[in-house]
């Protein structure tokens, strides 16, 4: 019989790195905010139950039944080749197409974006490097940074995006030259914020003047709400920059295929750290994003999912501006899954979850968000996943606890 225990006989074995690794404040969440009586706005999940199941489980089905010994075998590292050719139509929607340099072989398939990203980690980042990143930033993309050992420098953001004169001082003060820019342009996790077209061209103007690499993770920008597209920066420049993609958003996020676009002698590097790692993604989740993106009407489901998150951020907007204290202001988000807010001067979200949750309420700290401590004052909510009377409904037991939070 196994005892659990908190004793660690293991501590003075472990390596270097693994003693800057935490649990991310999202995952200690999870058990407490799944509990079927608290709302939580502290998720990350696309609506999968908007897929059409019955659907899913005949092409599934056929899968098996015509291509089931080959989609249950080993693939080559890099990926499947059928796949790649699809995430290159993929990519051409949103502008990365041929004329951008963008081609199958220069496609990695990897286990979802964050492999994508450990990846570039491995490639790229010796301990104590430095790493330019929005402040706030991906959760997710912090605990690569801190188990690749490397230091994060956070770049001020506004409701356009990354502050260019912001960059250009973190670029400066650096205390060596920082190896790459980690972006979440569009739609941002977590603050919902895109960086608008004139501070695009900016961006890349200054990193390359630079000559700072760009890793532009880019899991939300299908995710529109009233049909406007921002151009990825890898649309505007071949080199330099690294685009990571992934079907978790548009598709399912279970599946866990993603991939990342790179020029040929990197995407050899990324192949071998990727074989190391995994020796190969899943085949077959990749055969059922091909299937589903040669056989399905992936494009209009990416709109239902859109046009339902945009209903649900509406719902959380108003719930908002119904219940929460004047003195707080948060984002408007133009798509993806998230809303940013700024809780009264002096409360502090953090220490203000276990009211919450006693409220049964839960949403994610800001804290989790940046790699130096800021945040105390911001939280992070998310609309996709709960139903507009759940959102309603966790909104004003949220204004509840910051309501008298802020009287104490
Ligand atoms: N990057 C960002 C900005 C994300 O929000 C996420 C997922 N929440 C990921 C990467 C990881 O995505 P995947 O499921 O493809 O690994």
């Amino acid at each position: 019989m196994s005892t659990k225990t908190t004793q660690d006989d293991y501590s003075d074995r472990y390596a270097a790195r693994v003693h800057g690794m935490a649990q991310s404040e999202i995952r200690a969440l999870f058990s407490v905010a799944s509990r079927p009586e608290v709302v939580s706005l502290a998720g990350g999940n696309p609506f999968t139950a908007a897929l059409d199941m019955d659907e899913l489980g005949e092409m599934f089905a056929r899968l098996l039944a015509e291509d089931g010994a080959k989609s249950l075998l080993y693939c080559p590292g890099q990926g499947d080749v059928a796949l790649r050719e699809q995430i290159c139509e993929v990519m051409a929607l949103t502008g990365i197409d041929v004329t951008a340099g963008a081609s199958p072989d220069d496609v990695v398939v990897t286990v979802g974006a964050q492999q994508g990203l450990d990846l570039l980690c491995r490639v790229f980042l010796d301990p104590g490097d430095v790493v330019l990143a929005e402040g706030p930033t991906y959760v997710g993309a912090l605990g690569v940074f801190q188990a690749a050992q490397a230091r994060v420098r956070h770049v001020a953001m506004d409701d356009e995006g990354l502050i260019p004169a912001a960059l250009e001082t973190a670029i400066a003060e650096a205390p060596t030259r920082p190896k790459f820019l980690y972006t979440v342009p569009t739609y941002q996790n977590p603050t919902g914020v895109t960086l608008s077209e004139s501070r695009r061209q900016e961006v890349l103007e200054i990193c390359d003047r630079h000559g700072l690499l760009i890793v532009e993770d880019d899991p939300y920008g299908m995710l529109s709400f009233d049909g406007n597209t921002a151009t990825p920066l890898r649309a505007r420049r071949s080199e330099n920059v690294f685009y990571v993609g992934t079907f978790s958003k548009i598709f399912a996020a279970g599946l866990r295929v993603g991939w990342v676009l790179a020029p040929p002698a990197v995407r050899d590097k990324l192949v071998m750290a990727s074989e190391a790692a995994v020796l190969c993604p899943s085949t077959f989740t990749q055969a059922a994003a091909t299937r589903y993106l040669t056989t399905m009407p992936w494009q209009q489901q990416v709109k239902t999912f859109s046009t339902l998150y945009c209903e649900r951020r509406d719902t959380m907007l108003a719930a908002m501006s119904d219940h929460f204290p004047a003195a707080m202001t948060w984002t408007h988000p133009g798509g993806g899954l998230f809303v940013w807010a700024n809780l009264p001067e002096g409360l502090d979200s953090k220490a203000m979850l276990p009211q919450a949750l006693a409220a049964r309420v839960a949403y994610v700290p800001g804290t989790g968000f940046y790699a130096d401590g800021s945040g105390a004052g911001q939280m992070r909510l998310n609309f996709s996943f709960p139903p507009g009377d759940e959102i309603r409904e966790g909104i004003r037991r949220l204004s509840g606890v910051i309501n008298s939070a802020a009287r104490l």
